[in-house]
Formats: C-alpha cells, structure tokens, sequence
C-alpha cells in the first residue's frame, strides 16, 4: 500500500454536513470520526496533519471552541489566518495526501503540482454507518476558470458585502489625496472596501476616505498587472466599454500609474517608460492594446489552448486585439492580462452573485511565488 499520510482541511470537513454529528453548523467532532476512519483503513499510526483556519474556532457551537483551543495548544490543529496555501505546501513537500471537497480552483496557479497529482486528493463518502473515501475529483481547469476564482476569494478576503452596489458604480475621491488629484472626475482604480461598514474607501493608502458615487458603471473587463519576476500582482482595474487609458510609470492624468500605490514593486516596474502602453476596450469588449514608443518595448504571449505562446514583440504603433488569456509584457517585467469577469450593467452583476457560501474575511495569505509559465 502506499503510504496514506495525509494533510486534512479541518474546515471542510468540519463543515461537512454528511458526517455526524446532523447540524447545519460546523462541529469538530466531525474532525475525530473522519481521522478515525482513515487510521481504520490506513493504520493507526498514519501521519495526519490537521490545518484549520483560524476564524473556525468562532464558528464552533461554544462547547467545542475549548477543545479547539486544546488542540491548538496540542499541536493536533495547526491554526493559521488561511489555510488553504499552508496545507497545499506541505502536501507538496512532504508529498502528503489531501483529505478535502475542495478542488483548491483558486490555488492552481500558485501550486500548479495539483492537476498532475489527482490520485493524492481524497474525499470522504458514506459507507454504511460509517466513512469510505474516494477521489476527491481534481481535473484540470482552464486558465480563466482559475482566475475567477481567485477573484472570488479576494473580494470575500477584502471585506465586500455587498458587491454590485460597489462595483456596478464608478466612483471619486473629494479629498485632496493623490489620486483625488489625478483623477478628480472619476478614480480609475477599484475602490477599496472599509472592513468594518463594507463601503467604498479611496485606494489611497495614505487616504482612505468614503468615496462619492458618480454614476453606474458601463460594462467593464478587469485588467490585471502583475510582476514577471515572482508573479506577485501589482494591482488590478477595471476598464469601461468605450475607455482608453494610458499604462506607464508616473502621474497619467488618464492612466494607470504602475509605480502608484506600492512601493514594494518599485524596482520591477523601473524599466517600464513613462508612456508605454495604450489600452483600449471597444463596445464588444474587446480589447486592444498600443505600444506608444516605449524604450524597452512590449511583447504578446497568445494563449494556445494549453499554455502561453513564446513572446512576440509588437512594434511601436501597431495594435494588438486581445482575447481573455492573452498577455502582454511590458519591458520584460510586467504582465498585463484580462481577467475573465466582465460585467455588465444590464445584466446585473451574474459573475459577483453569491460568494459560494464562504462569508468569512479572510486575512492575507502568505504571498507565495508562481513560476511564469503557469500563468493562464
Ligand atoms: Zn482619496
């Protein structure tokens, strides 16, 4: 037999409401039965490690958070802010089982092992009185598939209640903040949502004030920007049927700063020039994109159903029509995709309904680093 060690998402299976005991919350005695039956099956002294999101403990009827605590103190629960990318690495590394429900979508970039490893992704099924498992069921994800996902999961980690009544809206500052400064009719960036009230603050970080409505969206695509060194995202935006916008490095009275709000990018977006790119989305939502005669260039990376073509360089001048998974590179150094959202106003806001029951705010995963080529 293979070894069966094993990493167990504790707040999947504490969720489970197919193990005993019957109740819609979630119980950590479901934790006990679970380990119990893999030990019956795979031998009593079988590794399992348990991961727990920390924020569990308060969604446990009061009688079991005590328990939780013991645990904790134990070391049988390793609690941490989120737990999905800790339990995912030491399965990588220890070359552990997982026991979970969870096809870990949102994480397939990050841990791109996951699709060729399916036979080590177990879920529980009942058997009788008691607990069979099986194939959890992983199988390879489209690119744009995975990216919403993520999407999903950073706005239920950045707080957002109510999300059309955020994003279906373009919004400004009337502070005297940067950005109020840049853009004084309508801010180009996503706001910011205040953790405590769920409303609408200036993506400023020195400004943080409650943003001014100024009139629904048009339909939008989400531009994301991130780093080609480590993957890391530098910041996202979302971009209007009918809009242009200039990307560089710099104050761009109708553009995309790179070198904006982060510090931490600095050095990677250096070589991006000053005027370096056009964006532009027309009324299909298509987009295109201009070099406007940047110094170190742009390339486009076309998705060829699998992964990414080799970088192609498009000359000064030239446009380039974009589908969802396509790339563009910017001075080698910054990747500029679509995401797969779009929105439209008519329709309401389909893609933002419901955030798969998961209502907890999660803190800040571990930043962890993505090799380029899993990108899509
Ligand atoms: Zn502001």
């Amino acid at each position: 037999m293979p070894e069966m060690h094993a990493v167990v998402d504790v707040s999947n299976v504490c969720w489970a409401g197919d193990i005993e005991p019957w109740s819609k919350a979630p119980r950590l005695d479901r934790l006990r039965r679970l380990t119990e039956a893999w030990r019956g099956l795979y031998g009593a002294r079988t590794r399992l490690e348990c991961v727990v999101d920390r924020a569990l403990r308060y969604e446990l009827p009061a009688g079991e958070r005590r328990a939780f605590d013991r645990m904790c103190r134990s070391g049988e629960l390793v609690a941490v802010p989120y737990a999905d990318p800790v339990l995912l690495t030491r399965a990588k590394e220890d070359g552990l089982r997982v026991i979970s429900r969870d096809k870990f979508v949102d994480m397939r970039r990050r841990h791109p092992w996951i699709e060729g490893a399916a036979e080590r992704f177990h879920a529980w099924r009942r058997e009788g009185a008691g607990l069979g498992f099986g194939p959890s069921g992983i199988v390879p994800v489209a690119g744009q598939v995975v990216s919403r996902a993520e999407e999903d999961k950073e706005l239920v980690r950045d707080g957002l209640k109510d999300r059309k009544a955020v994003l279906g809206f373009a919004w400004k500052c009337v502070s005297r903040c940067a950005l109020a400064q840049l853009w004084p009719d309508r801010i180009l960036l996503w706001p910011a949502v205040d953790r405590a009230t769920g409303t609408p603050v200036c993506p400023d970080p020195n400004c943080r004030r409650p943003l001014v409505q100024v009139g629904a969206r048009r339909a939008s695509r989400q531009i994301v920007v991130a780093r080609q060194d480590d993957g890391s995202e530098i910041l996202r935006f979302p971009l209007e049927a009918g809009d242009c916008v200039e990307v560089g490095r710099g104050a761009l009275a109708h553009g995309i700063n790179l070198d904006g709000l982060d510090r931490r990018h600095r050095s990677a977006v250096a070589a991006v020039s000053r005027h370096h790119l056009l964006l532009e989305l027309d009324d299909g939502l298509t987009l295109s994109a201009r070099d406007i005669g940047s110094t170190h260039g742009t390339e486009v990376r076309r998705w060829g159903g699998r992964a990414l073509g080799e970088p192609r360089r498009l000359p000064p001048g030239d446009t380039a029509r974009l589908n969802a998974p396509d790339q563009l590179i910017l001075a080698g150094a910054v990747s500029i995709r679509m995401s797969g959202r779009r929105y439209s106003p008519e329709a309401g806001h389909p893609d933002y309904g419901g955030a798969g029951g998961a209502t907890t705010a999660f803190e800040e995963p571990p930043r962890q680093k993505v090799t380029r080529d899993d990108e899509g």
